[in-house]
């Protein structure tokens, strides 16, 4: 049984794997801040999981946000999760004394979107095969691509940090130093920063003001401005992916997601605008290659759990 962790900065998710790659258990809990509660939340998620699946744990898998040298089981820059380094799979696989892989938690979406597609799908020769890219729109943009079925991490596993490319060079300042960073346009932190108004859910509050709801005149004009660089934003880096590695498809996951077609209309509108000019973008069908993660499927974790057999180069299926 393949045990998968997505251990994000307030809570983590674990998912128990069978044998056909099926879902058998899945349980979330709160994590615990900085390095010891960090391996903590990891042990009593494996160990809660493997209870509840009631097989005995094979591999585990662990998805975190920050830096990892591919090859490496070492994190590094995981701010949000209070790590600077932390060797996490020698730590956890000293503890479980089973093998243990760690990736960037936006590579393992991508692994698990991969899956996902391919499981909704079968017939359609495996979006795996032919290249995925993810695309997470959360606090912050980055983008994992999943190549013949396996993640491509680049020499230092930077590949896929798109959200730090400059795509407007008169835009708003992003705190990389640049400005016009597609993460400056369509990161979620970055958006709540320019709009600046007290609530739970800023980009949807931008979006509750563009649209008619609440105050008018000059913050409806400012919220539709900031709403019209997230579209941007987020047409830019499916264009960037597409021209890149023509993948055959970008599946959008993340908490900006949550706003559906508010948000992927107009960027699927974006990008038929833009082919409107250019017969060769038009070629591209850029419009048509996106689709959405559904709504609390756990791509993180299972990608995660699937990690030891992509390593292995085995071919990834799922029932
Ligand atoms: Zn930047």
């Amino acid at each position: 049984m393949r045990v998968g962790l997505d251990v994000g900065g307030t809570k983590t998710e674990a998912v128990a794997l069978d044998d056909a790659g099926v879902v058998v258990a899945r349980v979330r809990r709160a994590t615990t801040f900085g390095p010891d509660g960090v391996i903590a939340t990891i042990l009593a998620s494996v160990e809660e999981v493997g209870a509840q699946a009631g097989g005995i744990v094979t591999s585990v898998g662990i998805g975190m946000p920050g830096q990892i040298v591919p090859g490496s089981g070492t994190i590094s820059h995981a701010v949000n999760l209070g790590v600077r380094s932390l060797d996490v799979a020698a730590v956890v696989g000293g503890a479980l004394g089973v093998p243990v892989d760690v990736e960037n938690d936006v590579k393992a979406a991508a692994l698990g979107a991969a899956v996902l597609r391919t499981a909704a799908d079968p017939g359609a020769s495996g979006a795996a095969e032919s290249g995925l890219a993810y695309l997470n729109l959360g606090t912050g943009v980055a983008a994992g691509l999943v190549i013949g079925g396996a993640l491509w991490r680049g020499v230092r596993g930077a590949a896929g940090e798109i959200g730090h490319l400059s795509v407007d060079p008169e835009g708003p300042r992003c705190r990389c130093g640049q400005r016009g960073c597609i993460e400056a346009l369509a990161g979620g932190r970055a958006i709540a920063e320019r709009w600046g108004r007290p609530g739970a859910l800023p980009v949807a509050d931008v979006f509750d003001v563009a649209e008619g709801a609440g105050p008018g005149g000059s913050e409806r004009e400012r919220a539709r401005a900031l709403r019209d660089d997230l579209v941007r934003g987020v047409a830019a880096a499916v264009r960037v992916l597409v021209l890149t590695a023509d993948v055959d498809v970008v599946v959008l996951g993340g908490g900006l997601t949550a706003l559906g077609d508010r948000l992927v209309a107009p960027v699927r509108a974006a990008l038929r605008r833009s082919g409107e000019t250019s017969p060769f973008l038009r070629s591209l069908h850029l419009d048509e290659r996106i689709a959405v993660l559904p709504p609390g499927s756990p791509a993180a974790a299972m990608g995660a759990a699937l990690l030891a057999a992509e390593r292995g180069e085995e071919v990834l299926t799922v029932g």
